[in-house]
């Protein structure tokens, strides 16, 4: 059996909406029906204030770095154990990224470090929901408040998931989802800025549009539109939007169909953290599972190299992620050597698992009894 790490989904009718964008609307450019399709679907299913879809989630923390006004010397946290998109949006700004350590128990931010980061000069907690599970909000928006910052949450691999029964994404000043074609629902490449703040709907339009008011020309607000701030070309093609649709429209029935894995994954290998030879994936109870990702946890580095080449000779592709950023050669070369310990431990210890919408369960059962033959 060869088993490959990931096989972006297809619901079938992703093909017939570009049919119908290039034919049928004959409008191929940006801010057409079915981006205007798939805002509604994000306004009226989570109740999202305000979302453009744009070319990256990248491009979506971009524009939150220009709606927050970020400056050259103002400071960000961010965690390390995450993407480099998550920093590099505010790095482009000019701003210096303090990072902040994993949970002990979770790869996400260590909330209750979060405070000790905090300088005059920070403007913003950028916190990361890992595999789709909710970071303690209230502890973070709590923070947020009492020192007058922003929170924007990479929710990239969060899109259906909850932090105590609301939407991730819609709970920090910005949130932000990916469509690569890694995530639950994919365009190949694409993204949606959500703006929970109205203060900050008019400009995000803005810089949406290259800096221009077009939006509201559109809308017969204005006679004329013209340059009127700054921006970039956040906002994607029609045919990325008539794509992602096609997938909006299946959301459910692909989330059920995830959850199956993952569960199916965790009932196979309980027993190997019964018997404490590995560690599975944590979800503290105010968080939902949206079913992102499964991975282990292994003893040490040595081991997981062990267990990933075990894996491939049986046709199994399980991968690892991520170099922690503190570590990275851009970040060192500019700050010199930090250590944030768990960061680093989850950095050596993660294993992801093969994980796509046609995983069968045959295929879920050959993987888990070759990790057990590897541990028992
Ligand atoms: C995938 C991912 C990104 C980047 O998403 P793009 O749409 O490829 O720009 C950013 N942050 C996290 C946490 C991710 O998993």
């Amino acid at each position: 059996m060869q088993i490959p790490f990931n096989k972006p989904f297809l619901t079938g009718k992703e093909v017939k909406y570009l049919q119908e964008a290039v034919y049928v609307y004959t409008h191929i450019s940006g801010n057409g029906f079915f981006t205007k399709q798939c805002h509604q679907f994000f306004e009226n299913n989570y109740g999202f204030k305000k979302t453009l879809l744009t070319t990256s989630c990248t491009d979506a923390l971009e524009m939150s770095a220009l709606l927050m006004d970020i400056q050259p010397g103002d400071e960000v946290i961010v965690p390390s154990f995450t993407f480099v998109s998550t920093a590099l949006a505010y790095v482009r700004q000019g701003a210096n990224i303090v990072f902040a350590d994993s949970r002990v128990d979770h790869p996400g931010i260590d909330e209750d470090e979060i405070e000790s980061l905090i300088t005059n000069r920070t403007k913003a907690i950028v916190v990361v929901h890992y595999a789709g599970v909710a970071c303690d909000m209230d502890k973070i928006m709590g923070i947020a408040r009492q020192y007058n910052l922003f929170v924007v949450e990479d929710a990239a691999q969060a899109i259906d998931s909850y932090y105590k029964g609301r939407p991730i994404g819609g709970i920090g000043h910005f949130g932000t989802f990916s469509f690569h074609e890694t995530k639950n629902l994919q365009c190949g490449e694409g993204g949606l800025l959500i703006i929970n703040d109205e203060k900050y709907t008019k400009r995000a339009e803005i810089i949406w549009e290259k800096g221009t008011n077009r939006a509201e020309f559109f809308r017969g607000e204005v006679n004329k539109y013209g340059w009127v701030d700054v921006g970039s070309s956040f906002l994607p093609s029609e045919l990325n939007a008539a794509f992602l649709y096609a997938q909006l429209e299946q959301l459910e029935a692909i989330q059920q169909k995830r959850k199956n894995i993952w569960y199916a994954y965790f009932n196979a290998l309980k027993i190997l953290e019964e018997k404490k030879l590995v560690k599975l994936p944590y979800i503290p109870n105010y968080a939902a599972n949206n079913a992102h990702m499964f991975y282990i946890v292994c003893n040490n580095y040595e081991e997981r190299t062990a267990l990933i080449k075990y894996l491939k000779e049986k046709g199994i592709m399980a991968v690892f992620h991520y170099l922690p950023l503190h570590k990275s050669s851009f970040y060192s070369k500019l700050y010199g050597k930090e250590t944030l310990t768990k960061a680093e431990k989850y950095s050596d210890e993660i294993l992801r698992l093969p994980f796509f919408h046609d995983l069968r369960p045959e295929e879920v059962e050959y993987i888990t009894d070759i990790i057990k033959q590897f541990y028992l």
